[in-house]
Formats: C-alpha cells, sequence, structure tokens
C-alpha cells in the first residue's frame, strides 16, 4: 500500500489510527491528535510497525468494530 502524505489525510474528515499497541481508534482530521509528527513517527519512522492512518470521507463507510470513538473529538457526534 502505498503511503499517503499527510496534507492528503487532511482532505478527509475522519481518520481512522490503527494502533496494534493502543488499539484502533477513529478521529476528525481536526483532532489535536491528528498531527504531522504523531504521523511521521508511525508512518515514517516506524515504518507501519504498529499501526497505520486509513482516511475516511464518510462515518457510514465504517465498518469495523475494532474501531472506537476518541474521545476527545467525538467523532461519532457530529
Ligand atoms: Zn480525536
Amino acid at each position: 500500500m502505498a503511503i499517503k502524505m499527510f496534507a492528503e489525510i487532511l482532505k478527509y474528515e475522519y481518520v481512522i489510527v490503527y494502533d496494534s499497541a493502543n488499539g484502533n481508534k477513529l478521529h476528525k482530521t481536526s483532532c489535536s491528535y491528528i498531527t504531522k509528527k504523531n504521523y511521521e513517527l508511525k508512518v515514517i519512522i516506524n515504518q507501519e510497525k504498529n499501526g497505520y492512518y486509513r482516511p475516511l470521507e464518510h462515518l457510514e463507510e465504517l465498518n469495523d468494530t475494532s474501531v472506537r470513538p476518541c474521545k476527545v473529538c467525538k467523532p461519532n457526534h457530529g
């Protein structure tokens, strides 16, 4: 899978952060947790060994029950 640039991720409304250590979380891309620093650490420095980012246009596209909404940005509440 080709690695998306961080700027590409930000074009979407939502992003799922898959993380084998901390669990999978759904965020709004405006969330304070969604930063270029975090992205580069996981995707580029750690080479997606512990997880990856998947952008999402609409909440309806989410069909993975392992994904939990972020408690900070509350993506499931509009
Ligand atoms: Zn969030």
